[in-house]
């Protein structure tokens, strides 16, 4: 039967991937489409519907954006960087929604941390999402823990510790998938897109998390001589 079917029939990742956007896109074209039927029968207010109308292209483009990544997945300007001079800027960049959160920043960066082999602007995305991800996760305030070491296995380690919701333990099993997301406006595309950076830079992305306590993200990047070895990898 065409349930058995469904249900026996496992997508790859492409067709769970090209599924999901063709369903999220599809979601916003549908308003859209239904604004300008209203628009063009002259009913209700004309300045209401062109601001839905750009969220939802926003959001098409949001998604897109995430996407691209996935499309050019190598890094492709990689410069030896200084994490903590990134992450300084990108903590510039969230500070005010932090504050509106009640969110309280404090960073821990080791002195004399090596440089990594990185794509800057690609770091960035990475630190950006984990770091929404926090602060959206700690509805009522809280403090967002941002490390930065060299471990003694030369690499270094980015940790990114709140005191969030936490996520429950059948959710963090599928952590990565495409779309996932408890949010009502999220992607659930942060995380993959963001893992699949870390990884295409040499690097591993570990979570940990308890619920109604917190999560723990921590990344680990090869030190510069390492990297070197990587991108010359990717190189070629
Ligand atoms: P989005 O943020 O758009 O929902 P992500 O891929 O960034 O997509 O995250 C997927 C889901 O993982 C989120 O919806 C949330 O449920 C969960 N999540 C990610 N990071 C955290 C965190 N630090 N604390 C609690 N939940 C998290
Ligand atoms: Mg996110």
């Amino acid at each position: 039967s065409q349930f058995m079917l469904q249900n026996s029939e496992k997508l790859t990742v492409a067709g769970q991937l090209a599924a999901g956007i063709a369903h999220e896109i599809r979601n916003p074209i549908t308003v859209i489409k239904g604004f300008i039927y209203l628009m063009k029968s002259g009913f209700g207010d004309k300045e209401e519907y062109f601001n839905i109308m750009s969220s939802e292209c926003e959001r098409i483009e949001q998604i897109l954006t995430e996407l691209l990544v996935l499309a050019k997945p190598h890094p492709s300007k990689v410069e030896p960087r200084d994490i903590r001079l990134i992450m300084m800027q990108t903590i510039t960049l969230l500070h005010t929604q932090a504050i509106m959160n009640n969110v309280e920043i404090v960073t821990e960066f080791q002195q004399g941390v090596p440089v990594a082999y990185c794509d800057e602007n690609q770091m960035k995305q990475v630190f950006i999402n984990f770091m929404k991800n926090a602060i959206e996760a700690m509805q009522k305030g809280g403090k967002l823990i941002i490390q930065i070491k060299q471990t003694d296995d030369e690499k270094i380690m980015v940790r990114f510790i709140d005191e969030g919701t936490g996520i429950p333990k059948e959710f963090l099993s599928k952590m990565g998938q495409p779309f996932h997301t408890t949010k009502e406006k999220g992607t659930g595309l942060g995380f993959m897109v963001s893992k699949k950076i870390i990884e295409n830079h040499s690097g591993e992305v570990h979570i940990e998390s308890e619920w109604n306590k917190g999560t723990t993200l921590e990344i680990r990047l090869p030190v510069i001589k390492g990297a070197v070895e990587a991108s010359a990898k990717l190189r070629c």
